[in-house]
């Protein structure tokens, strides 16, 4: 590896979703930033959030009622303070995404007035959803991206993975330096030094078989983070969004939360519902306990999936408000304006994450983690819908805030270390990593699920422990590829979500076991502290 590998940059931003982008953008008017992104540019989970972004926008509406409705659906675990300061900061954020373009759908009030149309969906007591029909994620997502592609001080580096961050002292964690990065296609690592470095790699739905994730969901950050020596918490609340569609030729395709906000129902094989057997809110519930309704009802019938119906509605409506999903699905042979759709609960968001304080600052100076990476207190044991596009946005605000305040006193810093590969070879046994991909995936399905028991975790554990060994070995002696680096990290957060779940001796939220099926009445977030 010869000097020119090795690169500087004010700030390093991993990854380009909401969270990477809309930091980079406000920094850029100071500073140089250099984003790095392991796919395309837009290709990552914001890109298909479809329901929206919460906020009060409406005079019914207020700040307390958008806490209280999180700190409902968090069960009990929320941090109150991360709650409020969210909640209080979304509609500038939200504002701020508006000034740079995006366009959020309107409505004209019967006093001829034009405001945005807001929807609601499960655990909000309001309509405070904005959105762009059924594609919000793809509005903002590119949106942002067009913005960073034509701005001068901020650098794109697409196509490359982190694989680890660099520290001052890596025995005693202490300030961040930089990363080190694999370019995918020179198949070679480079060293970016950086005086500060954001993580907003986004979520780990991927370490499940079934997800509504797009592959680059690998929970790169959270394993980096950990192994740099930050502190996780609460990786045992996954989030299993309850409609992900049920057919052969569309793997993760979800069915957005705002079908059942508008009026759509859930239904068995029947065609009875049965929501109304489970809670109160009926199809409104949140989403851990209608997840829940689905695979108990999967289960107790023997069915492979059960159906979500808004066919009762006006055939204009439909079209108009999800647009998408009607041609998506008319494209499958399947007419949402005509009969129930098949569906089925799928990995959907990780809640928890590296630990941050409000300016979304992790343990190691220096280091920030915004976005589905991260952990902030404001998801607690359940996220709350739409609630994860707007925390990127206020992260990705203060992180960005701070960062500008107290860069001018960092250090320089120095030349680092080049990365070693003088002992490693080409593997000649691809054929390892992908069954331990897939063995990996399936265990977590079984094992780490919508119902868990101490048994299946501590089954699950003792695979991780054998795959982290092979993986070791591996790692330590073959070349670098994106499965390799992608299983490694999976296999990492995998240990640190069972390990979590088996600190939890209770159910509350996203987590339920047969062991312990009821809330305990002292309970908190659950946090991992490195060695
Ligand atoms: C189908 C779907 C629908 C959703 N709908 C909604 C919704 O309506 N409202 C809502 O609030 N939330 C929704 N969510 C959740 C929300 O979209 C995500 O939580 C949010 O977009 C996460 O944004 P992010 O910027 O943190 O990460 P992402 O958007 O996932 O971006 C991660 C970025 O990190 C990069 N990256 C990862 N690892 C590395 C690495 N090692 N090196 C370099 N780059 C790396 C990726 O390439 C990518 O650019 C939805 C999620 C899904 C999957």
């Amino acid at each position: 590896m010869n000097a020119s590998t090795q690169h500087y940059t004010d700030i390093l931003i991993i990854g380009s979703g909401v969270a990477g982008l809309s930091a980079a953008l406000r920094l850029a008017p100071f500073h140089q930033v250099t984003i790095l992104s392991k796919s395309n540019l837009s290709e990552g989970a914001s890109y298909y959030a479809q329901g929206g972004i919460a906020a009060v926008f409406d005079d019914t509406d207020s700040i307390e009622s958008h806490v209280e409705d999180t700190l409902i659906a968090g069960a009990g675990i929320c941090q109150k303070e991360a709650v409020e300061f969210i909640a209080s900061n979304a509609k500038h954020c939200v504002q701020w995404l508006i000034d740079q373009g995006v366009l959020f759908d309107t409505e004209i009030t019967e006093s001829g007035e034009t405001q945005y149309h807001l929807t609601r969906e499960g655990g909000h007591s309001h309509r405070r959803i904005l959105h762009h029909a059924d594609a919000t994620g793809k509005e903002v997502e590119t949106t942002l991206v067009d913005l960073a592609i034509a701005h001068p001080n901020i650098h794109i580096k697409e196509r490359y993975n982190a694989v680890d961050l660099i520290l001052s002292n890596p025995a005693n964690s202490s300030r961040i330096l930089g990363a080190y990065v694999w370019n995918r296609q020179k198949e070679q690592v480079e060293t970016i030094r950086a005086k500060t470095v954001v993580l907003a790699t986004g979520g780990a739905a991927k370490v499940y078989q079934y997800t509504t994730n797009p592959d680059i969901s690998s929970g790169d950050g959270i394993a980096m983070a950990w192994r740099a020596g930050c502190r996780v918490a609460n990786l045992e609340f996954n989030q299993f969004h309850p409609t992900c569609l049920f057919h052969p030729q569309a793997r993760n395709f979800l069915l957005t939360e705002a079908l059942r906000g508008e009026g759509a129902y859930l239904k068995r094989p029947d065609g009875s519902r049965f929501m109304p057997d489970y809670d109160e809110r009926c199809e409104l519930a949140p989403r851990d306990i209608v997840a829940r309704a689905i695979d108990h009802e999967m289960k107790r019938l023997g069915a492979d999936c059960m159906y979500l119906d808004i066919s009762h509605k006006p055939d204009d409506f439909i079209k108009n408000h999800f647009p998408t999903i009607y041609a998506k699905l008319m494209t499958l042979g399947l007419d949402l304006t005509k009969e129930p759709i098949p569906i089925v609960p799928a990995a959907h968001y990780t809640c928890g994450g590296v630990i941050v304080d409000k300016m979304g600052m992790t343990d190691i100076t220096n280091l920030y983690a915004i976005g589905e990476v991260s952990y902030t207190g404001l998801h607690g044991a359940n996220r709350m819908a739409s609630n994860s596009l707007l925390e990127c946005l206020v992260y990705g605000w203060s992180a960005a805030e701070n960062i500008n305040k107290t860069i001018k006193q960092i250090d320089e810093i120095p030349y680092l270390p080049e990365w070693d590969e003088s002992r490693v070879h080409n593997s000649d046994e691809q054929v390892v990593i992908q069954h331990n991909w897939h063995e990996l995936r399936l265990f977590m399905w079984d094992y780490m699920g919508i119902v868990r028991t101490t048994k299946r975790l501590e089954r699950a554990l003792r695979r991780i422990h054998l795959l982290q060994q092979e993986i070791h070995d591996y790692y330590a002696n073959f070349r670098i590829s994106n499965n390799l680096l992608e299983l490694r990290n999976l296999v990492q957060v995998a240990e640190l979500m069972v390990r979590c779940a088996l600190e939890r001796k209770e159910s509350r939220g996203l987590h339920y076991t047969l062991d312990y099926p009821d809330p305990s009445p002292n309970s908190g977030p659950t946090v991992l502290i490195p060695e």
